[in-house]
């Protein structure tokens, strides 16, 4: 069964087509990026071919809009470089990423106009990304349309928190009315690697409690009980949290009116500088963690105040975690940073020998898989992430279901 996998943004769609068997296999994988803009890029490879036998870098195709890069997509799907199919009928659905579910979507759903209308409601809870998503169901509904398409939403890995985690200090009516509440984004990421991470302490998920650290350009850290989240840094949006490469993380309330009272500064200028301006970037002028690192490690003052607000604020939460989850067995990082930076998990554990952590030093340097020290009692993990194959699981899996 062939499922392809879209994660629209407002200028990029990201692509995996995978043949979900047994082995849930990656056929091909790309991104169409700067549509609308100048110079569209497509760039795809087909991870089963010898290494370059069909990459493709197109640096001019025609990529005016969502529904042409989904064009441009099939199109390399169909070529003979490519070939991994022949027809689109081939497809047996079509999963797409959806970041903001709100309380209405607990899991996966088959995409109807229905669907649809509810992520549209859900966008005012994310306007920068249940726009773009829905843009790519739009014209995925044009381009195979009897193909079924499936949701995965970002929020629904968080329907279990309890209500004394979810809801804000706030007059009650705000929520009732409004639904402000916490509702946590990554799920699916989250999800996944707290499942790996069961399966590599070789217990059953029901039996575990384990914080995961989801660290890419775009940061969170979760609570998971027994298989189910528990607790989650980020919020009503995707700035809350831990401090991330452009976004602020928690901030006093005030922080937004003393910018709009005492600054002068639109509500369009305050948004702009929380979700652009803010984080890592706001701190040394670099939004890469590589960067970042780079400067510290040169002298550089404002990148050495960035790694340490960045790696304070994520041990913060790994303590209050343990605290919720009333011990820990496993740490987990994954994502962009998470899997790739020694300096930064070795920083964010310092602190945490009281708890039974402690890493070996080397086996953090190499990136391994456990990189424990073997007397430890709690494991630190680093678990690469796979969004992707998750949702082409939940679209197979709801596709293949009766009555769909
Ligand atoms: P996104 O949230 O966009 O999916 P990723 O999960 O790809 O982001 O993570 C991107 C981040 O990962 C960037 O800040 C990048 O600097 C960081 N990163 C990637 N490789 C390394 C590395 N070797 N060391 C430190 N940071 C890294």
């Amino acid at each position: 069964m062939k499922v392809l996998v879209l994660n629209s943004g407002s200028s990029s769609v990201k692509f995996q087509l995978f043949e979900c068997d047994g082995g849930n296999e990656v056929l091909a994988k790309g991104v169409a990026e700067r549509i609308g803009l100048e110079e569209p890029e497509l760039s795809c490879s087909c991870p089963r071919k010898p290494k370059g036998t069909c990459d493709l870098v197109d640096p001019h195709p025609d990529i005016a809009d969502h529904q042409a890069a989904i064009d441009v997509i099939c199109r390399y799907l169909l070529s003979k470089e490519c070939g991994v199919i022949r027809d689109l009928s081939e497809l047996a659905g079509i999963g797409h990423r959806v970041v903001h579910g709100g309380e209405r979507f607990t899991g996966s759903v088959l995409i109807n106009d229905e669907v649809v209308h509810g992520i549209e409601e859900c966008a005012r809870l994310a306007p920068l990304h249940n726009p773009p998503a829905l843009l790519g169901i739009r014209a995925c509904s044009k381009i195979f349309a009897n193909i079924p398409q499936v949701a995965v939403f970002d929020t629904a890995f968080y329907h279990t928190i309890p209500p004394e985690c979810y809801m804000y200090g706030i007059p009650i009516d705000i929520y009732r009315k409004h639904q402000v509440r916490k509702y946590g984004f990554h799920g699916t990421s989250h999800m996944y690697v707290s499942q790996e991470a069961a399966k590599m302490l070789d217990k059953d998920p029901a039996d575990t409690r384990i914080i995961t650290c989801h660290l890419g350009n775009g940061s969170s850290i979760t609570a998971v009980k027994g298989g189910t989240a528990v607790a989650t840094s980020m919020g009503l949006t995707p700035l809350g949290g831990v401090m991330m490469g452009t976004r602020p993380g928690d901030l006093d309330p005030y922080v937004p009116i003393f910018m709009q009272r005492e600054l002068g500064m639109s509500i369009d200028e305050v948004d702009r500088t929380l979700n652009k301006e803010s984080g890592l970037k706001g701190i040394c002028g670099r939004t890469d963690m590589r960067d970042v690192e780079e400067g510290a490690e040169a002298g550089d003052a404002n990148c050495q105040l960035a790694l340490k607000m960045f790696t304070y604020r994520i041990s913060k939460y790994v303590g209050m975690y343990s605290m919720v989850l009333g011990g820990v067995d496993a740490i987990v990082f994954t994502a962009g940073i998470g899997e790739n930076s020694p300096t930064v998990r070795a920083r964010v554990i310092e602190r945490a020998g009281y708890l039974g952590v402690a890493i070996d030093a080397e086996k953090n340097a190499r990136n391994e898989r456990d990189i424990s020290t073997a007397d430890a009692k709690v494991s630190v993990l680093v678990v690469p992430t796979n969004e992707e194959l998750v949702i082409a699981r939940e679209t197979a899996r709801l596709v293949d279901a009766p009555g769909a």
